[in-house]
């Protein structure tokens, strides 16, 4: 047997534990949102680390020791479910984002980590400011496949479906511009954005299977946090290539 292969870890094991934490999965996980913590999971495993996935709801004690936090999308009424405890959390969330703690926000919970959330029928939902962002429901629904270029991560590809058309001040810069698709609304061309290590969307489909750089980034980021470094493994990207492809072909 040869003496260095024992050296190397198994996908999963020996580099440490990373711990993430998907924010009201009961209430705010919607076309298919879940998937980004699944594909964190995997990779996270590929990379040669070992994933612990926690689900947080309305009431539960916070987790300690987060590495990484995603949240997903939610119509209106969900985000109305969620405000008051996100309300509790919003002081423990905003330490932990500005500490650089690496967060993936999609639709509903990107709109909510903002200053505020003015629905159709006027009622304001408060945000929790992490994010220099605010966002107006409108009687257009966009909807449709996106294609977003981007500095970071390359084209991002997704799916978007909200009435609320978010703009962005000059405390959060843009995660891209859109090529196929709206975006964060209707007239600036802009989708998404950036602070510190939150990367926050519109896009569904879920966003991360289609998109490993992003991925990618919170993990990498999570593991220098909290290990000096990151090591990568080899993440079998086939399936990402495939659905990749796939989306670009579709039309809007
Ligand atoms: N309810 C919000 C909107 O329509 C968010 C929708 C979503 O998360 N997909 O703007």
């Amino acid at each position: 047997m040869n003496p260095e292969a024992n050296s190397v870890p198994a996908a999963g094991q020996g580099k440490g534990t990373l711990r993430v934490v998907q924010l009201y999965p009961r209430d705010m996980n919607i076309y298919g949102d879940w998937g980004n913590a699944l594909v964190l999971q995997r990779r996270i495993s590929w990379h040669g680390y070992t994933p612990e996935l926690l689900e947080y709801n309305v009431g539960d004690p916070f987790p300690d020791d987060v590495d990484i936090i995603v949240g997903g999308g939610g119509q209106d009424s969900g985000q109305l479910v969620i405000q008051e405890d996100l309300q509790d959390r919003a002081a423990a969330l905003r330490d932990l984002a500005e500490d650089g703690t690496p967060m993936l926000l999609i639709c509903g919970l990107y709109q909510l980590f903002g200053r505020f959330f003015k629905t159709r029928t006027g009622a304001v939902i408060p945000g929790i400011g992490v994010l220099d962002v605010e966002t107006h429901g409108t009687d257009e629904r966009l909807i449709g496949n996106v294609k977003v270029a981007t500095p970071e991560f390359g084209e991002v590809l997704g799916y978007e479906n909200h009435s609320g058309q978010t703009s962005l001040g000059s405390g959060v810069r843009p995660l891209g511009t859109t090529a196929k698709g709206t975006g964060n609304n209707s007239s600036d061309g802009h989708e998404g954005a950036r602070y510190r290590n939150i990367v926050a969307s519109y896009l569904h489909g879920s966003l991360l299977p289609k998109n490993p750089a992003i991925a990618d980034f919170l993990i990498r980021t999570a593991a220098e946090r909290k290990f000096g470094s990151f090591q990568p493994g080899q993440p079998d990207d086939r399936y990402a290539e495939l659905a990749r492809e796939h989306a670009a072909r579709r039309p809007r």
